[in-house]
């Protein structure tokens, strides 16, 4: 059974994931607009009416910007924690709406999702993992800090597409407000380069030490900052620290970061 991956967009102006099977599509966030969603989407061959879940990680504006127009134009239900619900201005125009508790795991069509908390600064935040046969997909973005649920979420997934905000030394240094700095650095904003490759490291160590597996994983490295992050730097730092680890890219592990704009290909495993 195939389960793939597109990201049509990822970063602070806008998120949204296509997760699909042969017969299953599932959006994961709608923070692009419904225009463009649709276009993105039409480009692999899938339609606005073809997806059947738009599953919400959290309240922000670059998660839920797009969500009343693909909600109308899929007829899909949206999928939200009773505190993201909460955040969202316009939940009361939302019709089809089912409730989750972060840790709750259930099926839409052939795709198994379980879902986990996440440390950041809105209502009741939460990550994604995606299974469809033996297959695994996980989503753990706007977290502060990987936390023991972030964790097992990540673990076991083909495709892992991981949180690269920022280097915390151009971040440090830029142009942001002190106030802004400080809730991007803390344990409920973003996760950096450097904790985004020791979350990773930490998860090669512990497969290494006898969980024992010999599949090869793709990481995409996800929703970088324009003003705080530069691809080639994230890539470096996730490198390096991994190198330093004994781990490197090769013939088990790819990294890829994707881009704020354009979407990514669609990855199929
Ligand atoms: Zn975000
Ligand atoms: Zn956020």
């Amino acid at each position: 059974m195939e389960l793939a991956l597109c990201s049509l967009a990822s970063g602070s102006s806008g998120n949204c994931f296509l997760i699909k099977t042969e017969e299953t599509a599932v959006l994961v966030d709608a923070g692009i607009s419904g225009k463009q969603a649709a276009e993105r989407l039409a480009a692999l061959g899938v339609r606005m009416a073809e997806i059947s879940a738009l599953l919400i990680t959290h309240e922000h504006a670059d998660h839920i910007k797009g969500l009343k127009p693909m909600a109308r134009s899929s007829g899909a239900k949206v999928y939200a924690s009773r505190g993201t619900l909460r955040g969202i201005p316009f939940a009361d125009e939302l019709t089809d709406v089912q409730i989750f508790t972060p840790g709750d795991a259930f099926s839409i069509g052939d795709i198994r999702v379980r879902s986990f908390s996440t440390s950041h600064d809105a209502a009741e935040p939460c990550g994604f993992s995606f299974e469809a046969g033996s297959r695994q997909i996980s989503i753990v973005t706007d977290t502060g800090c990987v936390t023991d649920e972030c964790f097992k979420g990540m673990l076991g997934a083909d495709i892992l597409v991981l949180e690269s905000n920022h280097d915390e030394s151009v971040l440090r240094m830029g142009r942001y407000p002190w106030f802004l700095k400080q809730r991007i650095l803390s344990d409920y904003g973003h996760l950096s380069n450097e904790a985004a490759a020791n979350a990773l490291l930490k998860l090669l160590r512990y497969e290494a030490e006898g969980w024992g597996r010999n599949k090869s994983r793709l990481v995409l490295l996800a929703h970088l900052s324009q003003e705080n992050n530069f691809p080639e730097m994230a890539l470096a730092t996730m490198s390096n620290i991994l190198g330093a680890g004994g781990f490197s890219e090769g013939s088990g592990l790819q990294l890829k970061v994707l881009s704020r704009t354009e979407p990514s290909p669609l990855y199929i495993l």
